[in-house]
C-alpha cells in the first residue's frame, strides 16, 4: 500500500541532497543503493546515468532526472497544508525528485504487498537541465526497454504531454577593439554595443502558439573605461514546427550578417546547435495508451496538453524508444515558488504502482 508519509519522507530526503547539473554523483549512489536494496541490478553508463533493470524481459520504463536547476542548495522543505516548499530562498526541487520519490515509493509498496510486478526498467539521467545532456550521452545499448514513462511534467499525472518542441542554441561572440574610454575612444569598437543592435534585429519572446525566442546571457566588457572588447551572447529559440525552426535559423544568419556589414571592422562568430528533437504523440501510441489505463483504473481522467519544454522523452523517442511524458504533481518549474501537491504526489506514487503491477 502506498504510504504517504514514508513517500513525504523519502522525498524530503532526496531534496536535502544537493544535485544541481553535473554534481550528481551524491544523489546517483542513494538512488543507486535504495534500486539495489529493491532487487534491482543498477549499473552506471560512461556517463553517468543510471538503469536499473530486474532481469526480466521486454521492461517497461520508469525514467526521470536527477539533476535540479540553481538555486538548488541547501534545499529546505517545508511542509504546510497539502503542499511541501522552500523556505524562498532556493527551489524546492520537485523537478524532477518528485517523479522519482513517487517511483521509490511504488516499488516498496509492491515488493511489501508481495504482489507480482510487471518487467521493470528504471531510468534516471544526469544533467537534463543542460538541454538533456545526460540523456544525449546515454548508453542506449544497455536499455532494454522500447516502452516507458518520463516522469517530468508540470502539473497533476493525469497531465499527458502531448507533443513537445525542437530546441535550437546560439552562441554569438562580438570582437570589436579596446581602446581607453576617456583618452581615445575613437580608435575603440565597442562589441557591447553592436551586440545591443544585434539583439534589438533579432526576435523576442512568444512569437507564435508555439514558438518562442529567448536571449537568455550576455557578457562582455573588461573595466568601466575601456571600450569593450569582447562581448558574447547566448540565446535559444524553439518550436513544435520544424518549418519555423529553420525559417528563425536563416533569419537569424540573415542579422547577424546584416550586423556584420554595418560593422565591417568587427569579428561576429556564430554557432547554432540542434539540441533536441520535437515529437507530437501520434493517436493510440502504445505507451500512451498503457499510462491512460492506469490512470483512468485509480479514477483519474487523462488530458492531453502540448508543452513549451524538452524533456528527456525528446531524445528517448528520437533513439526510438516510445515514451510519454506525464505530470509530476509540481507547480512553477525553475522558480523558487515552486512547490509539490502532496494529494498530488500520493496520486503519481498511486500511478506507478497501478501501472507496474501484474494484472
Ligand atoms: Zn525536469
Amino acid at each position: 500500500m502506498i504510504n504517504r508519509e514514508r513517500l513525504i519522507e523519502t522525498f524530503c530526503k532526496i531534496v536535502s541532497i544537493d544535485s544541481p547539473s553535473g554534481e550528481e554523483k551524491e544523489i546517483s549512489k542513494v538512488f543507486h543503493d535504495i534500486l539495489e536494496k529493491l532487487n534491482f541490478n543498477v549499473k552506471e553508463d560512461s556517463y553517468g546515468n543510471l538503469i536499473a533493470n530486474d532481469g526480466k524481459k521486454n521492461p517497461f520504463m520508469l525514467s526521470a532526472h536527477m539533476d535540479t536547476v540553481e538555486p538548488g542548495r541547501g534545499i529546505k522543505p517545508i511542509i504546510k497544508n497539502n503542499q511541501i516548499r522552500s523556505d524562498g530562498t532556493t527551489i524546492v526541487g520537485g523537478d524532477c525528485k518528485a517523479g522519482i520519490a513517487a517511483m521509490i515509493e511504488a516499488l516498496h509498496s509492491i515488493q511489501e504487498d508481495g504482489t507480482n510486478r510487471i518487467a521493470t526498467e528504471i531510468v534516471l539521467t544526469r544533467e537534463e537541465e543542460v538541454a538533456l545532456l545526460g540523456a544525449r550521452n546515454l548508453d542506449f545499448s544497455m536499455i532494454s526497454a522500447k516502452e516507458g514513462v518520463i516522469l517530468d511534467g508540470e502539473g497533476p499525472c493525469s497531465r499527458i504531454t502531448s507533443a513537445s518542441p525542437s530546441y535550437v542554441s546560439f552562441d554569438i561572440t562580438i570582437t570589436g577593439r579596446a581602446a581607453h574610454a576617456g583618452v581615445e575612444p575613437e580608435i575603440g569598437l565597442s562589441s557591447i554595443y553592436i551586440a545591443a543592435d544585434l539583439i534589438q534585429k533579432l526576435p523576442q519572446g512568444r512569437l507564435d502558439k508555439e514558438t518562442t525566442f529567448n536571449i537568455g546571457l550576455i557578457d562582455g566588457g573588461s573595466t568601466r573605461n575601456t571600450v569593450p572588447h569582447i562581448t558574447n551572447i547566448k540565446g535559444e529559440f524553439r518550436s513544435i514546427n520544424i518549418e519555423t525552426i529553420d525559417l528563425l535559423k536563416t533569419q537569424c544568419l540573415n542579422t547577424i550578417n546584416e550586423v556584420q556589414k554595418l560593422y565591417p571592422e568587427a569579428e561576429i562568430e556564430h554557432t547554432l546547435t540542434d539540441d533536441f528533437h520535437t515529437y507530437t504523440l501520434p493517436p493510440n501510441n502504445p505507451s500512451t495508451e498503457k499510462i491512460k489505463k492506469a490512470l483512468t483504473q485509480i479514477g483519474l481522467q487523462p488530458t492531453m496538453d502540448p508543452s513549451g519544454g524538452g524533456t528527456d522523452g525528446n531524445v528517448f523517442r528520437l533513439n526510438g524508444i516510445d515514451t510519454t511524458v506525464i505530470g509530476i504533481a509540481c507547480r512553477n518549474f525553475h522558480r523558487v515558488d515552486e512547490y509539490v501537491i502532496i494529494s498530488e504526489l500520493v496520486d503519481l506514487a498511486h500511478f506507478c504502482e497501478t501501472l507496474l503491477k501484474d494484472k
